[in-house]
């Protein structure tokens, strides 16, 4: 199959759908892989790589679209791009439609083959295309929570694993999935007495298990999470209910309570956030302070670290877009259920209830 990998066009994002190393993959197996110039260079990988790995570098995005019966992409296409995407062609990316009524409009006048990354989804409920992000995002969290609790930045001076003599900080960490699990267990590794909430009885049963000893494991509920946040140095954000928009479980009222200088990570901030006070920021003004509280609320923090993120989330993608390649999409939705689960659209029809529920569209 003739497979074009798109260079990210959405501002501060700096990754790309494949790695040399995957194009090679691709390459081997028969595949001809067409690469948009510059497509690596925010991931650190230069035009000169994809042609090692055996790939053509093609000028523009227009030509990719034109010669590629599959196109990839990190992001969702944007209004310049759906005038190129062809009838028939297998569109492979995060697409996030029930988001985004024009973008809809867009895939299914194209009448692509649209498969979405984020609904992939296994027989146990996993989303083997969003745990790389969430694996990313829960490590940064501490990463940015120990950053801004430096006092040139806000925070009110505190090391998060403390010193010989002198206590770690407090990081309570509320919801204890993907995003929840790698902060806390970041945060136990700098040596913070970490708290990490939960509602579910199994998770936490799980999470005491692995845990190292520096983690406790808790059930969640306004009581626990009142009292921790009045200790708290840092707290994460890293709740979800699936369809629905996040609990806003530390109010207003609460901040209050918080100690000056400390820090709010709200990593849940792309489902609503899961503070009274959060609001949407960006890379480039990633912080404010609320009741000398610092908030971070980034919707996007994986793409700061383009190129772990790049590497984590073609290993996931690779096989699937093999796969899709190989067999093409139907014989591949046919064989695989996450790949099935997928599709978003085909051939001008809405193929996925989530989206067609959102616009009242006919599924
Ligand atoms: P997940 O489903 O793996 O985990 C969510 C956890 O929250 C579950 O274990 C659930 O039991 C728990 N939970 C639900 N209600 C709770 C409550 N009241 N108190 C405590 N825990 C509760 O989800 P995830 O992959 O960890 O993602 C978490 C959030 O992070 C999502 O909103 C996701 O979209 C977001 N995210 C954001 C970024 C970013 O860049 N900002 C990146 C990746 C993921």
């Amino acid at each position: 199959m003739i497979v074009g990998i798109l260079k990210e066009i959405k501002t501060e994002e700096h990754r790309v759908c494949m790695t040399p190393a995957g194009v090679e993959v691709m390459c081997q197996r028969g595949h001809t892989l067409l690469v948009e110039r510059n497509a690596g260079a925010g991931s650190g990988f230069p035009d000169a790589a994809y042609v090692e790995a055996g790939a053509e570098i093609v000028a523009t995005a227009k030509e990719v679209y034109a010669r590629s019966e599959m196109v990839m992409h990190v992001k969702e296409p944007l209004a310049q791009e759906y005038g190129l995407i062809r009838e028939g062609q297998i569109v492979f990316t995060y697409l996030h439609l029930a988001a985004d009524e024009e973008l809809t409009k867009g895939i299914i006048n194209s009448k692509c083959i649209a498969i979405a990354y984020e609904t992939m989804q296994r027989a146990d409920g996993s989303l083997p295309l969003l745990t790389p992000m969430s694996e990313v995002a829960g490590r940064m969290a501490i990463q940015q929570g120990a950053k801004y609790l430096e006092m040139e930045h806000g925070g009110h001076g505190v090391l998060l694993g403390g010193v010989t003599g002198v206590a770690p900080a407090v990081v309570l960490v509320i919801g204890g999935g993907e995003v929840g699990a790698n902060a806390a267990k970041m945060a136990c590794g700098l040596g913070a007495k970490v708290y990490l909430l939960d509602m579910n009885l199994d998770r936490l049963r799980y999470l005491s298990d692995i845990m190292p000893k520096n983690c406790f494991p808790l059930m969640s509920s306004p009581a626990t999470v009142r009292e921790l946040v009045k200790q708290a140095d840092v707290v994460v954000g890293a709740v979800l209910i699936p369809g629905a928009k996040t609990p806003k479980l530390v109010t207003k009222d609460m901040l209050k309570t918080m100690k000056k200088g400390s820090v709010l990570v709200d990593v849940a901030i792309d489902q609503g956030g899961c503070f009274e006070t959060s609001k949407p920021t960006t890379h480039t003004d990633p912080i404010y302070t609320v009741d000398g509280v610092v908030h971070y609320c980034v919707a996007n923090m994986p793409g700061a670290v383009a190129k772990t993120s790049t590497m984590a989330l073609t290993n996931a993608t690779l096989p699937y877009a093999l796969e899709i390649a190989t067999k093409g999409w139907k014989q591949a939705m046919r064989d695989t259920l996450e790949i099935k689960r997928g599709a978003n659209a085909v051939d001008g029809k809405i193929t996925f209830k989530g989206v067609s529920d959102a616009f009242g569209l006919a599924y």
